[in-house]
């Protein structure tokens, strides 16, 4: 959370700054009157998966743009293969590491997050990440194993704007929240599936 925000080369990280912002002065504004906001901005990593029920998760409408959705297409067989962008990157595998997220640890952290916040004043920003990351081959391997299936992929290029490694320093989300995630990649892949075989055309 210490880190400088730098979203110099994504528009799309340029939103998340401005929102922040506009929380932090929002909640700067009113500390000295009596309706106090308080804000508190969760940073997302890679949210995946679905309720283990199965009754809750995620069906996007065309083609998806991240890699969990992306590779669930190609094992209900509506795409042909996963385009993996880059394998020449500095990594445990070469290909792009992230912070996976299982959906139900993200959301408890919301629920840590509204606790706090009734309790206190001011503004911060937390990360919700679990401190682990996969490589895009780990993604695909353990979505493998949770659908029993080979997920067919290509090496492509390296997409623009992505960055080799990324993940959660969670120790500020343990402290201040006491919130930590607790299912692991294979969970958060065998819950994906799971919902998805059961809502083959969304929900
Ligand atoms: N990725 C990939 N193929 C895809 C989608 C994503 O190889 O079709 C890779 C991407 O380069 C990154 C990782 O998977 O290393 C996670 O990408 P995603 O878009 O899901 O999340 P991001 O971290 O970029 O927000």
């Amino acid at each position: 959370e210490q880190t400088p925000r730098l979203p110099a080369t994504s528009p799309y990280g340029n939103t998340k700054q401005m929102c922040e912002d506009i929380l932090r002065d929002v909640v700067a504004a009113t500390a000295a009157s009596e309706g106090v906001v308080k804000g508190i901005a969760l940073r997302y990593f890679n949210p995946i998966g679905a309720h283990e029920s199965g009754l809750l998760g995620e069906d996007p409408n065309g083609i998806p743009n991240n890699l969990m959705p992306y590779i669930t297409q190609v094992a209900e067989g509506k795409r042909e293969f996963l385009n993996v962008y880059g394998d020449d990157y500095d990594t445990v595998d070469g290909t792009g590491v992230r912070d996976y997220i299982h959906v139900v640890d993200l959301a408890k952290g919301h629920l840590a997050a509204l606790d706090y916040a009734m309790a206190h004043t001011g503004s911060e920003a937390v990360n919700l990440g679990t401190g682990r990351g996969s490589s895009v081959l780990e993604v695909l391997r353990s979505f493998e194993k949770a659908c029993d299936k080979e997920i067919p992929y290509k090496i492509v290029e390296r997409r623009p704007g992505d960055i080799a490694t990324c993940y959660a320093d969670t120790k500020k989300a343990k402290e201040l929240l006491g919130w930590e995630a607790h299912h692991m990649l294979d969970e958060m892949t065998a819950d994906g599936w799971n919902f998805t075989r059961k809502n083959p055309n969304g929900l």
